[in-house]
C-alpha cells in the first residue's frame, strides 16, 4: 500500500489507552514494604487477576488503585489520566469487597440504589436501574427482602449489582468469593466470568485461590511479597512458570533441582514437570528411553484416590520425591506401596527454571 496524501481519519498506530496503567508503586506501611515497584498494564474489557499468598500486596495495590490508599512511590493512570492524587469518588472505578458490606437496615433494592442516591439521581430512575441490576444477577424476585433474609451467595450477588448498577468503566473485586463454600464459589465463579462478559467492564480479581485464577482470567499476575513474580496468561502461568514459585504456587509439579536435573535430565539447573506429564508402566517396561523421552526408575510411597484419577507418591533411587497425576481410566492400574514402577516424561513438558534459560 503506497502512502495517501489525504491524512487518515486516525492516525496509524493509535493504541487505545489502558484501563489501568500503574508504574514504579510502592507503598511502605512503617518498616512493612506492602507493595514493591510494581508495573502494570490492564488493558480495557480485560478479566485481570492479582494471585498471591496472604500478605503479598494485592490489597494494597487494589486500594491504590480504588483511591483509598496514596502510594509512597509511582503512579496510576486510569484510562490514560494521572489519578494517583484524585480521591476515590473522582475515579471510574467500584469495588466489590469480600465482606459485601450491605446495609442491614435497607431493602435489597434500596442497597443497589444507594450509589444512585448519593449521585442524587431521582427515585424512580433510580429504583428501575436498581431492579434491572438485580435483574441482570437474577435476583429481581427478591428486591423486597432485607441483607439478612438472603443467602451467603445471594447476598454476593446483591453486592455485585450494587457495584454494575454505577456502570464502571473497572470493577475491583477483592476476594469477592472467599465466603462462600466451595459448591457455591464454582456457580458463582462461572456467573462472574458471564457477567463480565456480557458487560465489557473491565475486571481486577483478587484471589488466593490458583485454581479460581486459572479458570477465571485473560491474564494472572502472581504475587509474592509485594513484587509480580510472573504476568501472563493462565495457560503461560501454568506451563512456563518462571521460578520455582510460581510453579509451586500455582498447582502441583515435581521440582528437580540442579543434582536431580543432572542425573535425571542430564544437564544442570533447576527444573520442573508437572505430575499430569509423568506416565507410570510396571517394572517389568523395560524399554528404554525413547527420543525427546526421559525415564527413571522409582518406588511407590503412597497411593492416593481421588475420584477423578489417583495421585501416586514416588521415590527415585537417587532419593527424588515425584508425584505423578493418573486420571481414572475405569482400569486399576494397581500401583501399590512399595512397587517398582517405571516413569517416563516427555522432554518438552520439562520446563527449565534457571532464570536466562
Ligand atoms: P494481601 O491482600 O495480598 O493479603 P495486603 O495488601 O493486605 O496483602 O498486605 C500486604 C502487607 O502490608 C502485609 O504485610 C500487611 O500486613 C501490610 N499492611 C496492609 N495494610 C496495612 C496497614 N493499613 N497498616 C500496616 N500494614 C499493612
Ligand atoms: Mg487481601
Amino acid at each position: 500500500m503506497s502512502l495517501s496524501t489525504s491524512a487518515p481519519a486516525e492516525p496509524a498506530g493509535v493504541v487505545e489507552a489502558p484501563a489501568i496503567s500503574i508504574r514504579g508503586l510502592r507503598k511502605t506501611f512503617g518498616d512493612v514494604v506492602a507493595v514493591d515497584d510494581v508495573d502494570l498494564d490492564i488493558a480495557n474489557g480485560e478479566f485481570f487477576s492479582m494471585l498471591g499468598p496472604s500478605g503479598s500486596g494485592k490489597t494494597t495495590v487494589l486500594r491504590m488503585i480504588a483511591g483509598f490508599e496514596r502510594p509512597t512511590a509511582g503512579r496510576i493512570q486510569l484510562d490514560g489520566v494521572d489519578v494517583t492524587a484524585a480521591a476515590p469518588f473522582e475515579r471510574d472505578v467500584h469495588t466489590v469487597f469480600q465482606d459485601y458490606a450491605l446495609f442491614p437496615h435497607m431493602s435489597v433494592v434500596d442497597n443497589v440504589a444507594y450509589g444512585l442516591r448519593v449521585r442524587g439521581e431521582r427515585t424512580k430512575a433510580r429504583r428501575e436501574r436498581a431492579l434491572q441490576a438485580l435483574e441482570t444477577v437474577r435476583l429481581a424476585h427478591v428486591a423486597g427482602r432485607r441483607p439478612s433474609q438472603l443467602s451467603g451467595g445471594q447476598r454476593q450477588r446483591v453486592a455485585l449489582a450494587r457495584a454494575i448498577v454505577l456502570e464502571p468503566k473497572v470493577l475491583l473485586l477483592d476476594e469477592p468469593l472467599g465466603a462462600l463454600d466451595l459448591k457455591l464459589r464454582e456457580q458463582m465463579q462461572v456467573e462472574l466470568k458471564q457477567l463480565q462478559r456480557e458487560l465489557g467492564i473491565t475486571f481486577v480479581f483478587v484471589t488466593h485461590d490458583q485454581e479460581e485464577a486459572l479458570t477465571l482470567s485473560d491474564r494472572i499476575a502472581v504475587f509474592d511479597a509485594g513484587r509480580i513474580q510472573q504476568l501472563g496468561t493462565p495457560r503461560e502461568i501454568y506451563e512456563q512458570p518462571s521460578s520455582a514459585y510460581v510453579a509451586g504456587f500455582v498447582g502441583t509439579t515435581n521440582l528437580l533441582d540442579s543434582a536431580t536435573s543432572q542425573w535425571i535430565l542430564g544437564v544442570a539447573g533447576e527444573h520442573a514437570v508437572r505430575p499430569e506429564r509423568l506416565r507410570l508402566s510396571p517394572a517389568t517396561d523395560t524399554e528404554p528411553a525413547g527420543t525427546g523421552e526421559v525415564r527413571v526408575e522409582a518406588t511407590v510411597v503412597e497411593t492416593i484416590y481421588l475420584g477423578t484419577g489417583s495421585r501416586v507418591h514416588l521415590r527415585t533411587d537417587g532419593g527424588t520425591e515425584l508425584i505423578a497425576l493418573e486420571q481414572s481410566t475405569g482400569f486399576d492400574t494397581g500401583e501399590d506401596r512399595g512397587d517398582t514402577v517405571t516413569v517416563r516424561f516427555a522432554r518438552a513438558d520439562v520446563v527449565s527454571l534457571s532464570s536466562g534459560s
